[in-house]
């Protein structure tokens, strides 16, 4: 195999010159049922290997599939949401292949009628441009094993032995697939990571998915293929296999359209095939060549009856509903009335839920939207991290609010505070009472250093007297500083002017 970082790339301003991208995107949801999509056995992430498996889901002969009630109404929920058709009856169907991770050797799946199809997502992309993004079905399968390669990099690639659990084999997948997504030009990349997140989003407010993309909870193919521009029939596409994080989406795709540009350009013919991404490097390497369907000799799974939601039931999900994640984001706009620019930032760095639930644990919309968009954004920036993952609870962020609006801290105090819970040194009061952080209340103890600062500068002083008062600016810095930034400004300034007879 090739390294693929010998792929020669063509620049992406003369890709979008000459050729018009079109993608293609099918995204696996695992369902976050408590059992998995046939049998009893539990999903619990994590597990021991091979400790939650029976012989329904590692298929051992006279063992017979049940369907999961539960995972029925997750993926005609997830149809509805998709504005889809659900269809009244639909079949399982074999989808046979041989891989070590797959116990039965044949996959359980849905065919040419998926429970649901024909839907669409209107996502939005960074800059408010609205898209839609047309769904041709939405259907049922169960998941894989894992197979752990050992020794060498993890692929199988050099590696001396490989390892099976079959822990996974058998959890309930809904599988998406959009219709070609034709038309975006230069923002192919943009938008195929604006459907991801808004999927995500989606799933995520269904509640029928933890939507984990670093532990495979929600798992993202890219089709991508290129056609000269203006041109009508489509070109070759690959398919770039498990592009983990909302980030990878954008550079897969982006890497796809140069890489397969430059093969175009050079005269060559892209190949159809499955393409890994490496997240390390942002690059893609040819994995196998693609099958086609026929070659999966799909037949109706003789096991199971065909699933025949009636519509009565169909209708009582539908109202099951949640608010959708845009409606949900226009509401808390208007509750907030904060403009479309500012929303959309709270939006791209992921602050919305963390402020709601600093509101939530009382704090004021205005100061929790300005402690999560600058100062705790700064230090996700500076620790590398994404805001959700920084290690402080919405409710600590409220705490130190409080502790601001109550006079306890200074915003300064505060910022250290805050620093101190990322840290991992404990909660914010604990902080503040072990490094003695509280704001000097003591008039007398401030009078004292006012005094001190006012007798080591008498010529400001004097200037203060003849109605300069800006000049107190200096006297009050000094007596921060001599307080360690413990005292009130405010008050400091309050007794600066009157030691000195001015109000
Ligand atoms: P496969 O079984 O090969 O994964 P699917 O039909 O499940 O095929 O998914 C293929 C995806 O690629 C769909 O989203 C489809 O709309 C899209 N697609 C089909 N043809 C092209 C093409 N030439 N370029 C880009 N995407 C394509
Ligand atoms: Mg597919
Ligand atoms: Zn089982």
């Amino acid at each position: 195999m090739t390294a693929a970082t010998t792929d020669s790339l063509l620049d992406y301003d003369d890709v979008i010159a000459s050729y018009d991208p079109v993608l293609g995107m099918e995204v696996h949801v695992e369902l976050g049922t408590a059992t998995k999509m046939f049998c009893g056995c539990p999903t619990t992430f994590g597990a021991e290997p091979n400790t939650q498996v029976c012989p329904v889901c590692i298929g051992l002969p006279g063992s017979l599939p049940v369907v999961n009630a539960k995972a029925i109404e997750s993926a005609i929920r997830i149809g509805l949401a998709l504005n889809c058709s659900i269809r009244p009856s639909s079949l399982f169907a074999r989808k046979n292949y041989f891989y070590p991770d797959q116990p039965k050797n044949y996959q359980i799946s849905q065919y040419d009628d998926p429970i649901a199809y024909d839907g669409y997502l209107d996502v939005v992309l960074p800059d408010g441009t609205p898209w839609r993004v047309e769904i041709e079905r939405a259907h049922m399968e169960e998941d894989t094993g894992k197979s752990l390669h050992i020794g060498g990099t993890g692929r199988i690639h050099g590696a001396s032995h490989s390892l099976l659990d079959y822990n996974r084999a058998g959890v309930p997948l809904v599988e998406i697939v959009t219709r070609p997504i034709e038309g975006t030009g230069e923002r192919a990349p943009e938008v195929a990571r604006a459907y991801v997140t808004a999927l995500r989003d989606l799933l995520k407010a269904l509640d029928v998915s933890d939507v984990r993309m670093d532990q495979g909870s929600l798992r993202c193919d890219a089709n991508v293929s290129l056609k000269p521009t203006g041109a009508t029939e489509f070109g070759t596409r690959t398919e770039t296999k498990n592009v983990n994080s909302l980030k990878s989406v954008e550079v897969a795709v982006r890497y796809e359209m140069r890489r397969q540009a430059a093969v175009l350009r050079d005269g060559g013919e892209v190949i159809q095939e499955t393409r890994h991404f490496a997240e390390a490097d942002g690059t893609t390497s040819a994995g196998r060549r693609k099958e086609t369907a026929e070659d999966y000799r799909y037949f109706p799974e003789p096991d199971l009856p065909p699933v025949q939601p009636d519509s009565a039931w169909v209708e009582e999900l539908s109202k099951t509903l949640p608010e959708l994640p845009w409606v949900r984001r226009a509401r808390i706009q208007a509750e907030w009335g904060v403009s479309d620019e500012v929303m959309r930032d709270l939006v791209n760095v992921g602050a919305i839920d963390l402020i709601i639930e600093t509101t939530e644990a009382g704090a004021p919309a205005e100061a929790a939207r300005s402690w999560w968009v600058s100062f705790l954004a700064q230090q996700a920036n500076t620790r590398e991290t994404e805001l959700a993952d920084l290690p402080i609870t919405p409710a600590q962020v409220a705490k130190v609010i409080a502790l601001v609006t109550e006079g306890k801290l200074t915003n300064k105090l505060a910022q250290q505070v805050v620093v101190g819970v990322l840290d991992g040194d404990g909660e914010p009061e604990q902080i503040v009472a072990d490094r003695g952080l509280e704001v000097v209340r003591d008039d007398s103890a401030l009078q004292k250093a006012v005094d001190d600062a006012l007798a080591a500068n008498p010529d400001i002083a004097d200037k203060i007297r003849s109605g300069k008062v800006a000049a107190a600016g200096k006297i009050v810095g000094d007596v921060m500083k001599a307080t360690r930034g413990q005292a009130d400004p405010a008050r400091v300034k309050e007794l600066v002017l009157a030691s000195v007879g001015v109000e």
